[in-house]
């Protein structure tokens, strides 16, 4: 399913063009127009899903090989020194445009991409509480 209002509906299909780095039956992989490091690209399936929670299993297990294929390729050609992906669900996370995608970050030593956090403290507590509803 295609999303008629949705900007990367349009541009995983070809009706907005972007760079693209990459392109196969269900995926197009473009470069980001507001990157946070030189080469910083998206994954987008070409069908719509919002986000993590509603895509389709074969699509998700395809994703990593794409990222993997893509972001060998492009170490070579960035020289980069290493490489984040991040992939934001929910407007709390980050996400802004709703429709699944995968951001592959190359990293380069003394860059000043900031992908960190302040490391807490896992309790017993909360850990036996997530556990204990695991089960
Ligand atoms: P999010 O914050 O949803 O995880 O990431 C959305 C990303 O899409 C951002 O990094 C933003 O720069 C990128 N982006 C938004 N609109 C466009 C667009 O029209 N073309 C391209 N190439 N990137 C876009
Ligand atoms: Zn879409």
């Amino acid at each position: 399913m295609r999303d008629n209002d949705c900007i990367f509906c349009k541009i995983a299909n070809g009706e907005i063009p972007a760079a693209t780095v990459y392109e196969d039956a269900d995926f197009r992989v473009i470069l980001d127009l507001s990157p946070a490091s030189k080469g910083h690209a998206l994954i987008l399936p070409k069908e719509h899903y919002e986000n993590l929670f509603e895509l389709d299993d074969e699509i998700a297990a395809k994703v990593l090989l794409v990222a993997k294929k893509i972001t060998f390729k492009m170490k070579e050609i960035l020289k980069c020194d290493g490489y984040n992906l991040v992939q934001n669900n929910g407007e709390v996370a980050g996400q802004t445009v709703n429709h699944f995608h995968l951001h592959l970050i190359p990293r380069y030593e003394g860059d000043h991409v900031g992908i960190q956090w302040n490391p807490g403290t896992l309790s017993e507590e909360v850990k036996e509480e997530i556990l204990s509803k695991l089960q």
